[in-house]
């Protein structure tokens, strides 16, 4: 892999005045992932950020590469085993940043353990040939060998899992190091303030260096919108009367000390009383714990946990730790903003799917591939 290039080039690389094939707004995974699949498919392509590569959602996650047992639950079955083929493709395709993350289920009454052990088994068939370990159902004593901070009072046992964990931030900056290495251009600090409408269609982005506050213009036969949660903001520079095509919610996270959660093995409660699901996870020698899923009304650019996302998280976990975490032990916290693809009826944003989709415009644009 080569050494990433200083700014100014990048820069100079970014203004050329040739057309883009294409040209994709927003540095999260979503808009890295296409700007690879397009740079390796042949299409000149530059990407550009306005904060930095994975500031907004890809770096606020709780860093799982899941089929989402929570989706199962929710009949989203395609959505589950696309994700499982994912894990098994990032898994190979990116070693050193996905690793297997063994997970345990505690059940509190003897239906759960049967419900989510059959459901596990579902989960493993879905995932093939990709599964990354066979779910098992385990008895109290073996429940409590794995976790011992486990609350035991009244526990049944529970279900063992596996599932991956990953890097986002830095998958991300992977991604944004082998668009370059595909002959792609990836600009951070690097906003689209406009486009460059001609008969009708979009021809390019007015992009502004938000370190200069120089602003140029730049040509490209197809434009994407990867914007996540700000994707309504982009749309509305080319389109100003669409309603809104996303649901923002926030999730939040506390960090916590590895003795609330000692070993290897996470903690999953797919479905907490009101229907959310926990997360306490091991990572970097300390305990993740997530996560929470509170609608809001438009995207921020710097989301923070809330206070009554702080104590939602203590609550919840204390439910499940012999030694729950009080305000003193938290050492830090993030949140991050889910765009959910709004659909009609759902008022909970943790009803709504996870699905992602993908709308166009003007197909007859696309280019064919330059190289
Ligand atoms: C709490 C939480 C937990 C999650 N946990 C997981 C998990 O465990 N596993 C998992 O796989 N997924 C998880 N997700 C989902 C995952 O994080 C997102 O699906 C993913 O990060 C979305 O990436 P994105 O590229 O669409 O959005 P983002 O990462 O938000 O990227 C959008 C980018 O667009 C930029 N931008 C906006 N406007 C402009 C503009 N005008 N010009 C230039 N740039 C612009 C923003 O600065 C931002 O960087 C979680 C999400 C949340 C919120």
């Amino acid at each position: 892999m080569t050494d990433p290039l200083p700014r100014q080039e990048v820069l100079d690389l970014a203004q050329d005045v040739r057309p883009w094939d294409i040209i994709v707004v927003g540095g999260g995974c979503a808009g890295l992932g296409a700007a690879v699949e397009a740079s390796a498919r042949g299409y000149r392509t530059l990407l550009v950020e306005r904060e930095d590569f994975t500031s907004g959602t890809s770096s606020r996650s709780t860093k799982l590469v899941h089929g989402g047992v929570r989706y199962l639950r929710q009949g989203h079955i395609s959505l589950v085993m696309g994700a499982l083929r994912e894990r098994g493709r990032l898994r190979r395709n990116a070693p050193h940043l996905v690793a297997d993350l063994p997970l345990v289920i505690p059940s509190y009454t003897q239906w759960e353990r049967v419900y989510y052990g059959v459901g596990l088994k579902a989960y493993d068939l879905l995932a093939g040939r990709k599964n990354l370990g066979r779910s098992r159902v385990l008895g109290r004593g073996a429940t409590l060998n794995r976790i011992s901070t486990l609350r035991g009072e009244g526990l049944r046992g529970g279900v063992a899992l596996h599932d991956g964990q990953f890097d986002d931030a830095r998958l991300g900056w992977t991604l944004a190091r082998t668009l370059f290495n595909l002959g792609g251009v990836a600009l951070n600090h690097a906003e689209a303030v406009g486009f460059i409408e001609s008969r009708g269609a979009v021809r390019g982005v007015r992009i502004q260096d938000g370190l200069t506050g120089e602003e140029w213009q730049a040509r490209a036969s197809v434009v994407v919108n990867a914007a996540g949660p700000w994707a309504d903001e982009v749309r509305a520079m080319d389109e100003p009367d669409a309603g809104p095509g996303v649901v923002i919610s926030q999730g939040a996270h506390i960090v916590v000390s590895s003795a609330f959660l000692p070993g290897n093995t996470a903690i999953l409660v797919p479905s907490t009383d009101d229907g959310r699901v926990l997360f306490a996870i091991p990572w970097h020698e300390h305990v993740v714990i997530g996560t929470t899923d509170v609608g809001l009304p438009a995207p921020t650019r710097c989301p923070r946990a809330s206070e009554e996302e702080i104590d939602y998280l203590i609550e919840h976990a204390a439910r499940y730790l012999t030694r729950p975490p009080a305000r003193s032990d938290i050492l830090s916290s993030w949140a991050g903003l889910r765009a959910l693809v709004r659909s009609g009826s759902k008022v909970a944003t943790s009803e709504i799917s996870r699905d992602h989709a993908i709308s166009s415009r003007d197909i007859s644009a696309w280019p064919r591939a330059s190289r």
